[in-house]
């Protein structure tokens, strides 16, 4: 069977999906597609099945990552046919970046927004989200993975109402370490609250930097702040990410990190 034909896949809603994991992060850079991507493999990794909705319209940068450039999104009976990444078929990936001829197209949906046509932009986007959820044959997944833009706008806003009715939600929130002094996350979080959305738990990325050389750990930018701002707003923190350029040339050449990069720094708190 082709991996990206029509065969055997379920009618196409999220009926099939048992959770929901929103990654959201206040501001752009701080490493939500790679966490979002990471937390992928590593899931696969323990035999589950995983999709991955991108729609990070200010870069969908997933199928970088997963060295699914170029593929092409093919609609069957039951809806729009999400790309398989491996070959055992067990990652799913609908992308907005598929959808775009040229990749540098993203840079132009964002400039309607950002320069007055706000009610353009988010039209696009709130058509597109509910797209996403009601014609993409997903299938049977036990996790749905969504990487989001940006931020605590409208996007957000439209991408939780799309979702909620399909499911249990949750929120995984990425930060940096000096993410959280300018208030990004805090912002987030009281996104989250306002909304009803679940926390999941606060990931703090890009905590210090493991010299490959001499093994110790450098704090970059700061360190603690993640787990000081989950305490206090009561959620879980789930760990520390360290700066690792293995990972970074992993998700630039598109490879598995969890499989080939098991010694590495960032390798134990990605698992
Ligand atoms: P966002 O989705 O928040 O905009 P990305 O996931 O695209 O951010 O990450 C931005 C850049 O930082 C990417 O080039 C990625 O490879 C790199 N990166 C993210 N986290 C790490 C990390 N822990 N170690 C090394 N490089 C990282």
């Amino acid at each position: 069977v082709h991996p990206n034909s029509c065969f055997s896949l379920e009618p196409g809603n999220l009926a099939g999906v048992r959770h929901i994991i929103l990654v959201l992060s206040g501001k752009g850079g701080v490493g939500k597609s790679t966490i979002s991507t990471e937390l992928a493999l590593a899931l696969r990794h323990q035999g589950k099945k995983v999709g991955i909705l991108d729609v990070d319209l200010c870069g969908p940068s997933i199928p970088h990552m997963l060295r699914a450039q170029g593929k092409a999104v093919h609609q069957c009976d039951n809806g729009w046919v999400p790309v398989f990444v491996d070959q055992e078929q067990s990652i799913s990936l609908m992308s907005v970046g598929f959808l775009l001829e040229n990749p540098d197209e993203a840079v132009v949906w964002r400039g309607p927004k950002k320069h007055g046509g706000l009610f353009l932009g988010f039209g696009v986007f709130a058509a597109l989200i509910k797209q996403f959820v009601s014609d993409v044959a997903w299938g049977e997944l036990d996790y749905l993975v969504v990487d989001t833009p940006p931020g605590t706008s409208d996007e957000h806003m439209a991408t939780v109402e799309a979702l909620r009715p399909h499911g249990p939600l949750g929120a995984l929130v990425v930060t940096t370490p000096q993410a959280v002094s300018v208030g990004d996350v805090r912002r987030e979080l009281t996104f989250c609250k306002k909304t009803g959305l679940k926390v999941i738990g606060v990931i703090e990325n890009m905590s210090g930097f493991a010299c490959p050389h001499c093994a110790e750990c450098t704090n970059v930018f700061s360190s603690g702040g993640g787990e000081e701002l989950a305490q206090l707003a009561g959620v879980p923190f789930l760990g520390s990410v360290p700066l690792d350029p293995q990972l970074t040339r992993s998700l630039e050449e598109g490879r598995d990190f969890i499989k080939e990069f098991p010694k590495s720094t960032a390798y134990s708190a990605l698992t």
